[in-house]
């Protein structure tokens, strides 16, 4: 077969637009690529948190790698406004020093998803399945990397589905947010989904609680970074720990605790255990003095998780 006879690539359909000339706007269809992320409902990113990295699944789906038993962790470069199809928990990932040294093979399209999904492996090693071996400096398709001003970019008219071969430790990560899920789609659970309605600072509420709780984000560990910003508690880690001071702050407290007393902490810290999981607090709470002490034993609680100042974590007052 001559070359002007053979079939055109795949990925060529989905091709990446031009950057833009404008510095502060971008094309769709050339956005830049700088995060990854991979979302979760918040039972398996509290499992994540245990395992302390996200686990290679096997592909299930109607892929074309099902039949060859890969494992693979799931990432996207999109961020959708109507929610997600996956949950409310988000993981980021550096791009580029995910991709360090890697090579990219072309999966497949998948055409019946409403937009498109293409689908690119990350991987060291040669695939099981005889896979195109995929050029991002050269081929065009979806992802592309500019070389001279080391740059990537994709085309964010479609969905970006990256399978990286293996496991990645959350200690690579960037940073975990939280996000609304799609009000009707769940791609995980389907109809029986029992996170719809659950917004983005309801769910960080109910994950940082639990991870404080059962000591997975502890003053000596790596991952309480990735809620943080600046020694305080990042944007949406804070609007969560506002659910979570607003719910104690509802608690009638009729004993004779203060923040000083030696149960404080353990009370406060088994209160976020049954908040996170959706138990009552009043009972643990009411022991306390007064609804300020609740309130103080609780962020020296957090301040103490986090490994920052107390005066870093808001009461509710500000
Ligand atoms: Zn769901």
């Amino acid at each position: 077969m001559t070359d002007s006879k053979k079939k055109r690539p795949e990925w060529e359909e989905y091709c990446v637009g031009e950057p833009s000339s404008d510095p502060d706007r971008f094309n769709v269809n050339c956005r830049p690529l700088k995060s990854v992320y991979h979302i979760a409902h918040v039972s398996d990113a509290y499992r994540i948190f245990e395992d302390r990295r996200l686990r290679a699944t096997l592909v299930t789906d109607e892929s074309r790698l099902k039949e060859t038993r890969s494992s693979v962790t799931w990432l996207s470069p999109n961020i959708w406004f109507s929610g997600s199809f996956y949950g409310n928990i988000r993981f980021e990932f550096d791009w580029k020093e995910l991709v360090q040294g890697k090579q990219f093979y072309w999966v497949e399209a998948m055409r019946k998803y409403s937009p498109v999904a293409y689908r690119i492996l990350i991987t060291d090693e040669k695939p099981a399945l005889d896979l195109d071996r995929y050029k991002p400096e050269k081929d065009q398709g979806p992802l592309y990397y500019d070389e001279d001003n080391d740059a990537w970019y994709c085309n964010g008219d479609f969905t970006g589905e990256f399978m990286f071969d293996g496991d990645l430790w959350l200690a690579e990560g960037k940073t975990v947010e939280f996000v609304d899920h799609h009000e009707k789609i769940c791609k995980k659970d389907g109809a029986s989904c029992t996170d719809f309605d659950l917004r983005s600072h309801q769910a960080g509420a109910a994950l940082l609680s639990r991870l404080i709780a059962q000591n997975l984000i502890h003053g000596n560990g790596s991952l309480r970074r990735l809620f943080l910003n600046k020694g305080k508690l990042h944007d949406d880690a804070e609007a969560s720990w506002g659910n979570i001071l607003r719910s104690f702050g509802r608690v009638e407290t009729t004993g004779k605790l203060t923040h000083k007393d030696d149960p404080a902490s353990p009370l406060v810290t088994a209160m976020l255990d049954r908040y996170g999981t959706k138990r009552k607090i009043k009972q643990l709470g009411s022991l306390f003095r007064s609804n300020e002490e609740l309130e103080l034993a609780l962020r020296i609680r957090v301040a103490k998780a986090f490994d920052i100042p107390i005066e870093n974590v808001t009461d509710s007052e500000s």
